[in-house]
């Protein structure tokens, strides 16, 4: 029968000739081809002390995201929830306490903020949907675990370290993604 996608290959069935049943052509065949690549530059990349560039397109692990403060972007508003086709995000809001300013920077905020990352399908719908920039996808993605529990990425796995108190810990998690006005600058 024809093959729809034109990408078959007709295979000679004909007995072998004594030359062929010697199988030296293709033994020779089949070196030719491993020095072939042999001689070539190594294509193997020695992760993790080397990594590839990530494509500029690519979205990760994602970030809960502060403001120049350290203060808390996430009000707890639910529209990345919303807006996950996976059903991979849930949380509970909390309204701020007098005193907590420097923490959260409006009156409302997530106490509790998780991510499944086996239903996560990386889409970055949660990022375009949040109206506080409160949510972005990095360039790291979620390492391997031993168990499903593993996987469900609470708010202290999530929250980017202070910009104030710690700021080159903040600067690593943030990597080439910060976003520009939450970029912080030598007199913060
Ligand atoms: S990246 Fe997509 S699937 Fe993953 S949590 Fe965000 S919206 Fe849901
Ligand atoms: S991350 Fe953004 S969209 Fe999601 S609850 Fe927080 S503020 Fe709302």
């Amino acid at each position: 029968m024809q093959s729809l996608s034109n990408r078959a290959k007709q295979i000679d069935r004909s007995p072998m000739n004594m030359w062929e049943r010697m199988y030296l052509p293709a033994i020779v065949k089949g070196l030719s081809i491993t020095m072939k690549h042999a001689l070539k530059k190594n294509p193997t990349i020695q992760y993790p002390e080397q990594t590839r560039p990530f494509a500029p397109v690519f979205r990760g692990l994602h970030v809960l995201n502060r403001d120049n403060e350290g203060r808390e972007r996430c009000t707890a508003c639910g529209l990345c929830a919303v807006a996950c086709p996976a059903e991979a995000i849930t949380m509970e809001a909390a309204e701020r306490e007098k005193g907590e300013e420097n923490l959260y920077r409006e009156e409302k905020y997530a106490a509790k903020y998780e991510i499944n990352m086996l239903r996560c399908i990386f889409c970055g719908l949660c990022e375009e949907a949040c109206p506080k920039d409160a949510i972005y996808l990095s360039e790291t993605f979620a390492p391997a675990n031993y168990n499903r529990r593993g996987f469900i990425y609470g708010k202290d796995d999530l929250l980017i370290p202070n910009p104030v108190t710690e700021k080159e810990a903040y600067e690593k998690a943030a990597g080439g993604r910060v976003r520009k006005e939450v970029t912080v600058t030598a007199d913060k």
